[in-house]
């Protein structure tokens, strides 16, 4: 391919909405345009190596032995209200009528398409297990699309589904789908690590995250570097103990705390109540009721952690006049002791469990208790793990200190048990003969996320630095005369003969510009390898061969060729 017959519009400043580098580069390198807010065009060279990382996905996939569909992407409200989720993921679902004034949804991803055809056509153990992916455009109405090809409104997802007779054969299936993820990652080029994850609306019971470390990443993990346990901070726990028990004190005592509404104010003069023997009091509504939250003073609500536990669907903080009504005072004079409802709903934090000495809000604006004792004092109605754990806690696996770094999660494997394949009358006739339906899972990866992914791992000061296996072209050719009779088009015409003979993937760059912009323009766009054909180098019999990531070096013309393939088998390390 010539640069002047393809479309590579470069930058020299990425627009201002681009925040980081990835987005910036993918701009600036002409990769990709925005037509709005989350919706982009992929140009030539964005799509070549787009489809790089979906080639790379679909060989694993298949070599995993799931079958390669393609799914509908409007599919028909029915199936999602018979999943129960066209109200569970109402907020993500891009509708549409049709004339008929038929309501459909746009795929933000398809168990409820997959089931639906499992139902039709799995009818016998016989024809299990069963593994479909499709790698196809998804929509989802995020609110705060971001970051370019991170967080879009439409994207493209390999997803994937399993479908077995027994759970062993289900967990078969995940291990399977796991590996697969760990090579397509390192054939990218990634650095990708799974981590335990939250199952959130998709639901399920078991679940790992890949993520990719990077500062700009929308997720943080807590990871042990000693015996390797890491988990997304939404489902991540550690052997911090819990609060220390003291002599059972005095009974409950109400003192004025006039104007004091926060924890740090508690804990200083004259109350001097340390935030770890504070309660703190929060009201949530979880799917349209009220519950009240215990956390230890110096600890941090997990609002996924609630919801995974607690198994609500939404949960919001509640208003000043939703608490008020309920408990009698405002944020901040909140207890759960004094002028409760019966029948309120209190969940305490594990780490409260069987402490007494405390202090909390007396639900008397202006007043809090103290010798609260959590388990003498208080109702309440479940314990669970509701904190967010911190960096240097111990490890929940080896007691070692935990560290926390950001990071992108480009893919997600769940084991969904039998949730979609009942609700969706998915059944199978099993080997004795009784009806059963069968266990799932599903397993997507950011398609266009990944590929950005690479690019907020691989770049420089002066542009992208492309792994081989996904660079739009491997090599890019840059003859600095460009006349057709010139000899370093000639010599050029001829190299690029060669090597796309050979199989290499070249560039040729015939743009008549200044070597600087040549040069500049290759490194912006991060091609692993580039020739130059300059004048001196021609005299001297030589062209210059420069790994993007390496030195450059004089090589006999009839070398070049030679050179270039070792470069390309051995992943053109510089
Ligand atoms: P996130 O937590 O980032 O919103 P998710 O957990 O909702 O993502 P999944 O339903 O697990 O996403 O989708 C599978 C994969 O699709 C994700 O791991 C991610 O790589 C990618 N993905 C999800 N939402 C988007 C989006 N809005 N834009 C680009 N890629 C996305
Ligand atoms: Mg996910």
């Amino acid at each position: 391919m010539k640069w002047t017959h393809t479309l590579i519009p470069t930058l020299r400043e990425a627009p201002a909405d681009a925040e980081i580098i990835s987005h910036k580069l993918l701009l600036r390198a002409g990769l990709i345009r925005k037509l709005a807010g989350g919706v982009y065009t992929f140009l030539p060279l964005g799509l070549r190596a787009l489809r790089k990382v979906e080639q790379i996905i679909r060989e694993e996939m298949d070599r995993a032995g799931a079958n390669e569909v393609l799914m509908p992407a409007l599919q028909p409200k029915e199936i999602w209200e018979q999943s129960g989720r066209a109200e569970t993921a109402s907020n993500v679902l891009f509708r549409v009528k049709d004339g008929a004034n038929r309501e459909w949804f746009l795929s933000p991803t398809a168990e409820e398409v997959i089931t639906t055809l499992a139902a039709n056509e799995i009818n016998s153990y016989r024809q299990l297990p069963k593994n479909f992916y499709q790698i196809s455009l998804k929509f989802r109405d995020e609110i705060r699309p971001r970051f370019g090809l991170m967080r879009a409104k439409e994207f493209i997802m390999k997803d994937a589904y399993s479908f077995d007779a027994t759970d062993e054969g289900a967990m078969a299936s995940y291990k399977k789908m796991y590996d697969a993820y760990t090579r397509i990652f390192a054939r990218c080029g990634l650095k990708a690590f799974p981590v335990e994850a939250d199952t959130g609306v998709i639901g399920g019971n078991y679940s790992h995250e890949f993520m990719v470390p990077a500062e700009t990443g929308e997720n943080e993990v807590a990871f042990c570097e000693a015996c390797g346990y890491a988990a997304n901070l939404e489902k991540a726990t550690s052997g911090i103990p819990k609060t220390a028990a003291r002599e059972i004190g005095a009974a409950i005592e109400k003192f004025a705390t006039p104007g004091v509404v926060t924890i740090e104010a508690l804990s200083k003069e004259p109350y001097k109540v340390p935030a770890n023997r504070q309660i703190k009091t929060l009201i949530y509504i979880a799917d349209s009721q009220p519950v009240i939250i215990l956390i230890r003073g110096d600890d941090q609500l997990n609002e996924t952690k609630l919801l995974a536990k607690t198994g609500a669907v939404a949960a919001r903080p509640a208003t000043v006049e939703e608490i008020v009504p309920l408990l009698g005072a405002k944020p901040g004079s909140l207890g759960a002791v004094l002028n409760v409802p019966a029948d309120a709903k209190v969940f305490a934090d594990e780490r409260l469990r069987g402490a007494n000495d405390m202090t909390t809000g007396a639900n008397e604006d202006g007043f809090h208790l103290k010798n609260v004792s959590i388990e003498r004092d208080i109702k309440v109605t479940a314990w669970f793990d509701l904190r967010t754990v911190s960096a240097g806690e111990p490890c929940v696996k080896c007691a070692q200190p935990l560290k926390i770094r950001r990071a992108i999660e480009v893919g997600h494997v769940f084991k969904l048990g039998t949730k979609y394949s009942e609700k969706l009358n998915a059944t199978f006739l099993d080997a004795d003969g009784s009806r059963q339906p069968p266990v799932m899972g599903c397993y997507g990866i950011g398609v266009t996320r990944t590929l950005q992914a690479i690019i907020e791992q691989g770049n420089d000061k002066d542009g992208v630095i492309w792994p081989l296996s996904v660079a739009p072209y491997q090599v890019c050719l840059t003859p600095l005369a460009v006349a057709p009779e010139s000899a370093a088009m000639q010599l050029a015409e001829k190299l690029y003969a060669e090597l796309t003979a050979k199989g290499v993937e070249v560039l040729l760059d015939d743009r008549d510009e200044r070597p600087g912009v040549k040069f500049k323009d290759s490194e912006l766009v991060g091609f692993p390898i580039r020739i130059g054909i300059g004048e001196k180098s021609l005299a001297k019999g030589e062209v210059e061969i420069k790994p993007r990531n390496g030195v450059l070096q004089p090589v006999k013309i009839d070398e070049a060729v030679d050179a270039v393939l070792k470069l390309v088998a051995a992943g053109a390390a510089g």
